[in-house]
């Protein structure tokens, strides 16, 4: 390992690939050390029988102002722009049309309450009807969209988020995670499967403590997830307690992903869309045959999420498979494989799906975001204001810290 540099980045997901990309080429000496023996973090395509599977982001969110769709672009990658099969029950399965339709209304007239008359206790629960019909459908939104139930999210944060998105939704056959790895800038030096074990202050000096070696550098930029920040993973000197503090107030929720494979003849309709049931908050909603690949996607958030953690992969399997079952006939029993599946919170370098701020701590985002002493500047999606959870806020996030440590060193010399 490199023993001194300018600036190191903690962690290669997608906003310390943001950071290094936006500072290779300006004449600083940048390190990368990332934990895991991979590049991407929560951006990880996986590819099994030949698919490119996202386990973690897979869709580019408010993608007409998203700077990864531009960066496929001009990299040469498909992006497809067809709309989202979500907001269709395919064939209005599991419910009557008109149930339907009064869940969907529900949710929407939930969120209007939320950005119209925000509730005084911040608590997203407070913004549902007393005696809510569909809370279990809400509930369900709320772990996908959050990661955790509605009593645990700010109002204020979740509107924030609603406000500054586009709801345009794009994706990419080879994955958001091919995209984002493949972003890596060539001449900026990577160490993957080096944990940073420690961080200190020493004087002039940031050292960064590894099992390979201390790293020496005048600046770190750190992107690790809020779990990361908040544990006890990594020694953080006391004087980012205060960082700690709000990172703890902006938690990640629980997010996961099964895919199963579907064997031999189809039948399953392409691109369409099944929320498994409309009773359940823990349900899975299946996205079936994306791009026509042969599997289904199942997506969990909050108790579905953490149900997979607790009873195993195996059950998490069977659950889906008997969901689809009881709304498209026994028959696709006989269709159906396990094939792959996510688990983030069982992945100590990340530790669950994406942050949320706790009712009455929407400013966490922004004391996150401050610099520690012109010195360590903090990047990754939960610090972006509007744009988190997501991977293009993780990479806006990584563009304005390296402009932050880009402009520090430009003090410095003067
Ligand atoms: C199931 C799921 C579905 C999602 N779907 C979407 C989606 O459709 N669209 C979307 O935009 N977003 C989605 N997201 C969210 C998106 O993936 C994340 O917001 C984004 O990738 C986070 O990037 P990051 O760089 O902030 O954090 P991370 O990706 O967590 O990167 C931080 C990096 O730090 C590393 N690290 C941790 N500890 C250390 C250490 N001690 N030393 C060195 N390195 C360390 C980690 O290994 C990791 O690589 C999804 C996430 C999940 C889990």
């Amino acid at each position: 390992m490199t023993h001194a540099c300018d600036i190191a980045i903690i962690g290669a997901g997608a906003a310390g690939i943001g950071a290094a990309r936006r500072l290779a080429g300006r004449g600083l000496s940048v390190v990368v050390l990332e934990a895991l023996p991979r590049l991407g973090g929560r951006a990880w395509t996986a590819t099994t029988r030949g698919l490119s599977l996202d386990l973690g982001c897979g869709w580019l969110h408010s993608a007409d102002r998203n700077p990864w769709a531009r960066i496929a672009e001009a990299a040469g990658f498909v992006v497809d722009r067809r709309p989202s099969a979500w907001d269709r029950q395919f064939g209005d399965l599991g419910a009557t049309p008109a149930d339907w339709e009064a869940a969907g209304a529900a949710f929407d007239a939930w969120s209007r309450r939320l950005a119209e008359e925000p509730p005084a206790s911040d608590r997203a629960f407070d913004a549902v009807e007393r005696g809510e019909r569909w809370l279990a459908y809400l509930q369900a939104l709320s772990g996908y969209i959050s990661g955790d139930e509605l009593e645990r999210i700010s109002a204020a944060d979740y509107a924030a988020y609603d406000r500054a998105s586009t709801f345009l939704n794009w994706r990419l056959p080879a994955g958001y995670g091919t995209l984002v790895t493949s972003s890596f800038p060539a001449d900026v030096a990577l160490h993957l499967a080096t944990p940073v074990e420690r961080l200190e202050v020493n004087g002039p000096a940031i050292e960064l403590v590894t099992r390979r070696g201390t790293l020496s550098c005048r600046a770190a930029i750190i992107t690790v997830s809020t779990d990361m920040l908040a544990g006890t993973a990594i020694r953080w000197p006391a004087a980012l307690d205060p960082w700690r503090e709000a990172a703890a107030h902006l938690p990640l929720g629980c997010n996961e992903k099964l895919f199963l494979e579907i064997v031999g003849p189809s039948l399953f309709e392409a691109e369409t869309h099944v929320h498994g049931d409309l009773h359940d908050p823990a349900s899975g909603t299946y996205y079936i045959r994306p791009f026509g690949f042969p599997v289904i996607e199942c997506f969990l958030g909050g108790a579905g999420a953490r149900r997979v953690l607790e009873e195993g992969m195996a059950a998490a399997f069977a659950h889906a498979t008997d969901q689809l079952a009881a709304l498209f006939g026994a028959d696709v029993r006989r269709a159906l494989r396990p094939a792959l599946a996510s688990a983030w919170g069982a992945t100590p370098e990340i530790g669950g799906g994406y942050s949320h701020a706790l009712p009455g701590n929407r400013s966490a985002r922004p004391r996150l975001a401050v610099p520690y002493e012109d010195r360590l500047f903090f990047a990754g999606e939960a610090t972006h204001p509007a744009d988190f959870s997501t991977a293009h806020g993780a990479l806006l996030s990584g563009i304005r810290a390296a402009d932050q440590a880009a402009e520090a060193f430009s003090r410095e010399r003067q």
